[in-house]
């Protein structure tokens, strides 16, 4: 049990919410039909193509994420995101199981380092929402499970890499574990002289808010390293009152927390959206980092958006919004030293 100190539960006084995290977890819907049944979709027309969809990546939707789906609604943005299609079944030149190939810049199991002063360790493998569009849908999780041996070799890596300043808590989604692991890691990389920073990639505030607890606020505040927490944000309907509390939980630890999306057909495609998207998170106390292009990944083709109108998304953006409003439009590209930035073209295509 972790012994709170007077004043971290001054600055934490509550947790949201009185069910637990990991019960709304397990109670997630996990079957095409009963997400069908819970939003009066009609099975005729639609569970076919879920089964279809389901089968190649299965249906995780907990049941605070599926409050904010307006019932009945199939085209609500929320719903695309978890409603599998038939369209997941077909074979698309061009789209691969692995587009970032991810699998070729793992050093150690865990331990993913594609960029020169950061590493990403794969805390856990699992995430508590499966999104149809995820380019890790066909990741080998299976075989980045760490073993507390593994774990130690991960951490000796990091000790010998003076090059590293930053880790990233990845996944899956690193906040599926639980707070005592994560306090384990987050210990044993303070003891890291050359580490600055940890980062923390994460949709489990935005999914289940009650996520952010105590436990967790605890082992974030204590931690020297200066805290970034990266949510993943894709529509404004994502942020409602738990998510802001949760959000304001976070932010009380000192940490800086920024927001990705990625573009999406049918979700967030339109300036208008992504415009009310960046106003809300920041009255949630969050800035707009990257919009990601879509990536590649076998059985999500039909949620791509061009990169021309990505582009013009961004000129919609930059005309409406201040610029600290304006995520970066980018690409992953293998073997790139960095991320790569599409909007820069903008001008040459005028
Ligand atoms: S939470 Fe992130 S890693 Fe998990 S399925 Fe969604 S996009 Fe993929």
């Amino acid at each position: 049990m972790i012994q709170r100190t007077p004043a971290l539960v001054e600055a934490h006084p509550v947790d949201i919410g009185q069910q637990s995290w990991q019960q709304l977890l397990s109670d997630s819907t996990t079957t095409p039909e009963a997400l069908l049944e819970s939003l009066g979709l009609d099975p005729g027309k639609w569970l076919a193509g879920a089964s279809t969809g389901h089968r190649l990546f299965p249906i995780r939707v907990p049941q605070p994420y599926l409050d904010r789906i307006e019932y009945g609604n199939a085209q609500d943005p929320l719903l695309r995101q978890v409603l599998p299609l038939a369209a997941e079944g077909e074979l698309v030149a061009g789209f691969v199981r692995d587009p970032l190939a991810e699998k070729a810049a793992t050093p150690s199991p865990g331990l993913i380092q594609k960029y020169r002063s950061r590493a990403l360790l794969m805390i856990t493998g699992q995430c508590a929402i499966n999104c149809r569009y995820c380019f890790r849908r066909h990741f080998p999780y299976e075989d980045h499970r760490l073993s507390p041996e593994e774990r130690a070799q991960a951490i000796e890596l990091l000790h010998n890499s003076p090059e590293v300043n930053e880790v990233i808590f990845s996944g899956g989604d690193p906040l599926v574990a639980n707070d005592r692991l994560l306090s384990r890691w987050a210990d044993a990389l303070v003891s890291i002289p050359h580490l600055k920073r940890l980062r923390i990639h994460t949709r489990l505030p935005v999914v289940i808010p009650q996520r952010v607890n105590n436990a967790l606020l605890e082992w974030l505040s204590r931690s020297r390293l200066q805290k970034v927490i990266v949510l993943h944000i894709n529509h404004p309907n994502e942020i409602d009152r738990p998510v802001e509390e949760a959000i304001a939980r976070l932010k009380s630890t000192g940490a800086t927390l920024l927001n990705q999306s990625v573009i999406l057909r049918g979700v967030n495609d339109h300036a208008d959206t992504l415009v009310q998207l960046s106003e809300t998170l920041f009255e949630a106390g969050v800035l707009p980092y990257y919009l990601h292009a879509f990536d590649p990944v076998e059985g999500a083709h039909h949620f791509e958006v061009s990169d021309n109108d990505a582009r013009n998304l961004m000129r919609s953006l930059l005309d409406r919004l201040p610029g600290f409003l304006v995520p970066r439009l980018v690409r992953e590209l293998p073997g790139k030293a960095s991320k790569t930035p599409l909007d820069l073209y903008i001008d040459d295509e005028r």
